[in-house]
C-alpha cells in the first residue's frame, strides 16, 4: 500500500537500519548533469564502452577529451542539502551504508564515515592503471591530457590508465557490490534518490531490499520502472523533498 509522505518521515523516525542509495540525480543541485535528463552527459557525448577504450586508441582519446572537459565541474562541486540529509540520517546511528552510482566524491565531502560509503562505479577523482593498478590523482591525468598526451598510459608499466570508473561493459567491483548486497537484504527502509533505476545491477538492489522485507522510498523527478514496486514516490527536488523526510528543519 502506498504511503503518504508524512507516514514516509515517520517510517524513517522509527527505523533502526536504513539504506542510502543515489544515482547522478542527487548531485544536479552541485551543478553536475546527470546521464540522462535534458541536457545531460549523453545529450552531448558518444559514450565509450570499456571494449572501446581498451580495443582503440581513438575511443581512448574520445573518452579522455569528455572527461578532461567534465573534470573542473566536478572537482569544484560542493556537496547540497540532498547530501547533508543522507548525513543526517548516519548522525541519528541509522544508515547502514551510503550506496551510491555516483562518481563525483560529494557523498564523503559531505562528512559521511568513509567506510559507510559504497562506491559501485568507482570514483573519477583519481586515474588507474587498467594493467598494473597503479593510481594517479586526476589532476596529474587531466595535466597530462591537457600537455598535448591524448591517451594517457602508465609510468610505471606502459598499460593504459583510465579513469577509476566503471564503464558500461566492465567488470562491477566485487568487495562493493557484495557489501551493497548485504545491506541492501538488512535494511528496514531503502532509500533510493535521483538514480533513473535503469542501470543494471545497481538497480537492483532496491528490488532485493523490498523482497527481503524492507519499505522502498524513491525520490526522483522522473518516473522509474520501480515506482509500483515502491511504497512511497516521492515526485520532487531532492535537495526541497529529502531534508524534510529526515526530519531536518528548514535551512537547517
Ligand atoms: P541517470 O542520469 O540515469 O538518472 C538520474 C535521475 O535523477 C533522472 O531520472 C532524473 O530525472 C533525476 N533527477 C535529476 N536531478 C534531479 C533532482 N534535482 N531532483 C530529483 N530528481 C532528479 O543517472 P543514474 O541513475 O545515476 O545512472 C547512470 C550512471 O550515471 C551512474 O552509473 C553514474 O555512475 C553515472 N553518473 C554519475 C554522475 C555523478 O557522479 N555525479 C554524473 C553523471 C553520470
Amino acid at each position: 500500500m502506498s504511503q503518504t509522505f508524512s507516514e514516509a518521515i515517520e517510517m524513517i523516525a522509527q527505523a533502526r537500519r536504513m539504506v542510502g542509495f543515489t544515482g547522478a540525480g542527487i548531485s544536479t543541485e552541485s551543478g553536475i548533469p546527470d546521464f540522462r535528463s535534458p541536457g545531460g552527459v549523453w545529450a552531448n557525448n558518444r559514450m565509450i564502452d570499456y571494449q572501446e577504450f581498451i580495443s582503440s586508441r581513438a575511443g581512448r582519446i574520445e573518452a579522455w577529451r569528455q572527461k578532461v572537459i567534465a573534470w573542473p565541474e566536478m572537482r569544484d562541486a560542493q556537496p547540497n542539502a540532498g547530501h547533508l540529509a543522507f548525513v543526517e540520517l548516519e548522525r541519528q546511528g541509522k544508515l547502514l551504508a551510503m550506496i551510491t552510482q555516483n562518481i563525483d566524491g560529494l557523498h564523503q565531502r559531505a562528512g559521511h564515515d568513509l567506510n559507510n560509503v559504497i562506491e559501485l562505479h568507482g570514483t573519477m577523482l583519481r586515474a588507474a592503471c587498467l594493467s598494473c593498478g597503479d593510481q594517479i590523482s586526476m589532476d596529474e591525468a587531466v595535466a597530462r591530457v591537457a600537455a598535448g598526451d591524448l591517451a594517457p598510459e602508465c609510468k610505471s608499466c606502459g598499460g593504459y590508465l583510465k579513469t577509476a570508473t566503471i564503464s558500461f561493459g566492465q567488470a562491477m567491483p566485487e568487495r562493493e557490490m557484495h557489501r551493497a548486497y548485504e545491506a541492501s537484504e538488512n535494511c528496514e527502509v531503502f532509500l533510493a534518490v535521483g538514480s533513473s533505476l535503469v542501470v543494471h545491477p545497481a538497480a537492483s538492489l532496491p528490488a532485493l531490499a523490498k523482497q527481503s522485507g524492507a519499505k522502498l522510498i524513491i525520490i526522483n523527478r522522473t518516473p522509474t520502472p520501480l515506482d509500483e514496486m515502491a511504497d512511497l514516490v516521492v515526485r520532487d527536488e531532492i535537495g526541497k523533498a529529502l531534508p524534510k523526510l529526515v526530519g531536518m528543519k528548514e535551512g537547517g
